[in-house]
């Protein structure tokens, strides 16, 4: 039999060994993860092995309303790690109605919408009214920039954007992409998709995030990382600042976890992270740029609150 006090004793141990077996054990980032923006792959299983390379816990796969089945699939393999998400051309005669069913068959969120269509178009004020309607989060892919020649524009009109987070306000925004990222400064060139060096304050999408209780940022791909590394003062502040609006997410596509295969589609702007794996790499800024707290925040509770991912 265990004396009280010993009893005492070594439960103060355990607690205390408590963060760092957990780091040696099942959460290698002292938190849980959630990766918000994860593409669902080919084979729906590299998924997993992503995300168990690089010591997430559980991801949003990004799912095409036509893949949803092997979205499905995938998520009843791997109980409790996975929820989807649903996206949909919203200029196609069906857009709205597969949106609509991929959200009653529970899909936790719309995106990423990544079409040729204006921030502002009818097209998209549909889906908005959607999301307010369903109450989950929608996330636009905003770039102008090409990533190779005769690439077209998504999801323009940016700079006019908060006129429409104003006028729904029962919609809850993602902002993601080379463009919304830019503007984290308020000088924004535009012969690149990924400006780097000093940040200078008064960027429209770190005001907006201050704004509208209704925006969030997802801090995925060569973008959000290039964002949040170029100017490693202000990002102090900027994840500070909006410590209860920054998402994780990945957005990589590297075969393992570990920056095997091809982590950004050979866009050779995003050549700084070929070879590496996004997620590693994100989580490792924000590791430096947050504390514990505000880590777990952007890196767990944001997204599971937001997606309302049942814990
Ligand atoms: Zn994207
Ligand atoms: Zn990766």
């Amino acid at each position: 039999m265990m004396h009280r006090r010993t009893f005492l004793k070594s439960m103060a141990l355990a607690a205390a060994a408590g963060p760092r077996l957990a780091a040696q054990a099942n959460l290698p980032w002292g938190s849980p993860v959630l990766d918000t923006h994860l593409h669902l792959r080919r084979d729906a299983d590299a998924c997993f092995t992503h995300i168990q390379g690089c010591g997430v816990t559980r991801a949003v796969l990004l799912t095409p309303a036509r893949d949803e089945s092997r979205a499905i699939e995938e998520m009843a393999r791997r109980p409790g790690v996975f929820a989807r998400s649903v996206s949909a051309d919203p200029a196609a005669a069906d857009g709205d109605q597969l949106i609509r069913e991929a959200l009653k068959a529970g899909a936790v969120s719309i995106g990423e919408l990544k079409f040729h269509l204006a921030l502002d178009s009818p097209e998209m004020r549909r889906v908005y009214d959607i999301a307010a309607e369903m109450q989950v989060p929608v996330m636009m892919h905003i770039q102008n920039f090409p990533h190779f020649a005769g690439e077209l524009p998504y999801n323009t009109g940016y700079p006019q954007f908060d006129k429409i987070i104003r006028a729904y306000p029962r919609t809850n925004f993602i902002g993601h992409g080379d463009l919304f990222w830019a503007h984290i400064s308020a000088d924004v060139p535009t012969d690149r998709g990924y400006p780097s060096g000093p940040i200078k304050p008064g960027g429209l999408s770190d005001r907006w995030l201050s704004d509208f209780p209704n925006l969030y940022a997802d801090t995925s791909a060569n973008s959000g990382n290039n964002a949040l590394s170029r100017d490693p003062d202000f990002a102090r502040g900027f994840v500070k600042r909006h410590q209860s609006k920054l998402i994780f997410g990945s957005d990589c596509s590297c075969l393992d976890g570990k920056g095997g295969g091809i982590s950004q589609n050979n866009n050779p702007e995003a050549s700084r992270l070929a070879g590496k794996c996004v997620a590693r790499e994100t989580l490792t800024l924000l590791q430096g740029l947050a504390s514990p707290e505000v880590f777990r925040q952007i890196a767990w509770e944001n997204g599971m609150k937001l997606f309302k991912i049942p814990a």
